[in-house]
C-alpha cells in the first residue's frame, strides 16, 4: 500500500520567513510554481456600475490583474442601473471597454429572461460576446424555469458557456442545476460561486454531469476545501468576482486550499485558467 507521506510533509502553504502572504512569491510557492509556467485566467469579474453603488473600470481591473500576472478575465455587467429591459446598454459598454484589450478581457453578455432577450442575444453574438451571464435572484427566475430554457438552448447550440450565479440570495439549487445539465448535455454550465449556498449536497448531486463547472469566487474557505477535495480538478475554475473581492484574496484562497486538499500540482494549471480557456474554445499554450 502506498502511503502518501509526502502530503503530510508538504509545507507549501507555510510561507518562508519574511515572505508576505499577499506577494506573488508566496502564490508561486503555494502553487508549486504552477502560476509561473501557465497562464492564470479569472472566470468572474464585473465592469461598469451596480445598483448597490459598486463600480469598476477596465483600467482598474487590469491593474488588479497585473499585480499577480493574471493573463486575463471574463467580464460582464453588474446589476446595472441602466440595464433597461434587456441589458442592451451595459452589454454595449462592456464590449466597448474590452475592445482595446481584446486579448485579455473576454466579454460575456448579461441577459434578462423576462425581457426581450432574443434580440439582445443576437446582437451580442454577432458582436462577438463569448458567453452568457445569468443572475436568478437579481432577474427573479428559477434556474430550471421555462422562461430561461430558451437561453440555455441557444447557448448550447452556439457553443457559448453560461455562467449562472449560485451564491447568496438563492434557495437550494442542486436539483434545478441537474435538470438543466441533463436537458442540455452540450451546454457548458458554469456555477458562479460554486453552488456554495447548497453545500455539500451540490457536490454529490452534480457529480454525474461533466458539463457543470464550479467557479470559485467568494466561496467560503471550508466549502472551497470541499470543492477541491471532491470535484475533479478538470471541472473547477478560478474566479474572483471583482470588485467584490480581489486577485490577492482569491488567488491566495485557491492556492492554499488546493494545497491542503491535496490537488496534484500538475492539475493546478487547469484550475487557475486551463479549464476556462478550454470552455471558451481557446487552445491554450499551457506549459508542460
Ligand atoms: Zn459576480
Amino acid at each position: 500500500m502506498h502511503i502518501p507521506y509526502e502530503r503530510y510533509f508538504d509545507l507549501r502553504a507555510i510561507p518562508k520567513g519574511g515572505m508576505a502572504l499577499d506577494s506573488y512569491e508566496y502564490l508561486s510557492q503555494v502553487t508549486a510554481s504552477a502560476v509561473e509556467s501557465s497562464p492564470i485566467w479569472d472566470a468572474h469579474t464585473h465592469l461598469g456600475t451596480d445598483t448597490d453603488g459598486k463600480t469598476l473600470t477596465a483600467e482598474a481591473l487590469l491593474a488588479d490583474l497585473a499585480r499577480f500576472d493574471v493573463a486575463g478575465a471574463v467580464v460582464f455587467p453588474f446589476n446595472d442601473p441602466d440595464q433597461g429591459e434587456d441589458f442592451g446598454v451595459p452589454n454595449q459598454r462592456i464590449w466597448d471597454a474590452c475592445l482595446p484589450y481584446s486579448d485579455r478581457l473576454v466579454p460575456f453578455m448579461r441577459l434578462n429572461p423576462h425581457g426581450p432577450w432574443e434580440a439582445e442575444y443576437e446582437r451580442c453574438l454577432a458582436r462577438g460576446h463569448r458567453g452568457v451571464k445569468l443572475h436568478p435572484r437579481a432577474q427573479e427566475f428559477d434556474i430550471a424555469a421555462g422562461v430561461v430554457r430558451g437561453i440555455y438552448k441557444r447557448a448550447a447550440d452556439d457553443g457559448l458557456p453560461v455562467l449562472v450565479h449560485t451564491g447568496y440570495g438563492m434557495p437550494a439549487i442542486s436539483q434545478d442545476v441537474a435538470a438543466v445539465a441533463e436537458a442540455y448535455p452540450e451546454l457548458k454550465l458554469i456555477l458562479g460561486h460554486a453552488s456554495f449556498i447548497d453545500m455539500p449536497r451540490a457536490l454529490s448531486v452534480l457529480k454525474p454531469y461533466p458539463n457543470v463547472y464550479f467557479e470559485t469566487s467568494v466561496v467560503r474557505m471550508y466549502d472551497l476545501f470541499q470543492v477541491l477535495r471532491e470535484v475533479d480538478p478538470g471541472r473547477v475554475m478560478y474566479g474572483s468576482d471583482k470588485p467584490y473581492s480581489s486577485s490577492t484574496v482569491s488567488l491566495q484562497a485557491m492556492g492554499i486550499m488546493a494545497s491542503l486538499a491535496g490537488v496534484a500540482p500538475e492539475r493546478l494549471p487547469d484550475l487557475f485558467g486551463g479549464n476556462l480557456l478550454r470552455v471558451l474554445g481557446v487552445t491554450s499554450k499551457v506549459a508542460a
